[in-house]
C-alpha cells in the first residue's frame, strides 16, 4: 500500500498579501510536520511558501526546496531547507515538484500556483501520474477557481470524473486526510472517464467515431 511520504505544497511567492492568508499557510506547515509528511515546494523565503516552509521547519518537519538558480535571488531561496535542490529551468522545477510530492496542496496563489495546479492537473487527467490534488479555500480565495471548473463541467468541456482528482476545502485537516486516503486508494487513470474526447453522448458530448444524428 502506498503511503502519504510527502506533499508538494504550491502557493503564493507575494510580499503584499493581507496578513491573514499567512495564518493557513503557517498551520499547513506545523499540520504537515506534526504528521510527518515532508514538505516540498519552491524553495522560496518570501510570500506564503516562506511561512508554510519555516512554520514546517519549526516545528520539525523535514522541507525540500526546489527552485531555479535565476529564482535563488528573486524569490530569496530558503536557507533553512533540508534540502535545497538548485536547477536551471522552471520546467525541471516544476518536474521535480511532480516527481517529488506523493500528493499535493494549494493554497493562496497568483500566476505561478495556477500554473502549478493546471499542469499537475492535467497530468493526472491524461495518466502522467495518480497523484490526488487538494485545493484549500481559504478566505474564499478559490470561490472562482471552483465555479470555472463548474462552470467547464457544465458546458462539457471537461469530464464530471475531474471531481474525483481534485478536491476543494475550507480546512487543512480534512485535506490531508482526503489526500492520505486518495494515496492509499488512488484513482486509476482512465482516459474514456476523464479526458473531453471519450465523453459519451449521455454525457452530451459526442463519443469517438459517433456519426451524427
Ligand atoms: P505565484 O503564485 O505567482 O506567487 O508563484 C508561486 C511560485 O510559482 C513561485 O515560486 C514562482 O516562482 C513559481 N512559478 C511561477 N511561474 C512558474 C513557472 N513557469 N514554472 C515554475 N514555477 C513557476
Amino acid at each position: 500500500m502506498r503511503e502519504l511520504r510527502s506533499i508538494t505544497l504550491y502557493c503564493s511567492s507575494s510580499r503584499s498579501l493581507d496578513p491573514h492568508f499567512a495564518v493557513a499557510a503557517r498551520e499547513a506547515g506545523r499540520l504537515l510536520a506534526r504528521r510527518g509528511i515532508t514538505l516540498v515546494y519552491g524553495g522560496g523565503g518570501l510570500g506564503l511558501m516562506g511561512e508554510a516552509a519555516r512554520a514546517c521547519h519549526e516545528a520539525g518537519g523535514r522541507v525540500e526546496g526546489i527552485i531555479t538558480r535565476k529564482f535563488v535571488d528573486l524569490e530569496q531561496a530558503w536557507d533553512g531547507c533540508d534540502e535545497l535542490v538548485v536547477v536551471e529551468t522552471m520546467r525541471e522545477r516544476k518536474r521535480l515538484l511532480i516527481e517529488r510530492g506523493d500528493a499535493f496542496l494549494v493554497l493562496p496563489g497568483g500566476m505561478g500556483t495556477f500554473e502549478e495546479f493546471f499542469e499537475t492537473l492535467v497530468g493526472r487527467q491524461i495518466g502522467d501520474h495518480e497523484k490526488p490534488i487538494a485545493v484549500l479555500d481559504d478566505h474564499g480565495y478559490y470561490l472562482p477557481l471552483q465555479s470555472l471548473i463548474a462552470h467547464s463541467i457544465r458546458e462539457k468541456f471537461v469530464r464530471e470524473a475531474v471531481r474525483e482528482i481534485v478536491h476543494f476545502g475550507e480546512h487543512l485537516e480534512p485535506l490531508v486526510d482526503w489526500l492520505e486516503a486518495s494515496v492509499r486508494a488512488p484513482i486509476a487513470s482512465d482516459p474514456n472517464r476523464f479526458l473531453p474526447m471519450h465523453g459519451s453522448v449521455a454525457d452530451g458530448a459526442r463519443a469517438p467515431g459517433a456519426t451524427k444524428g
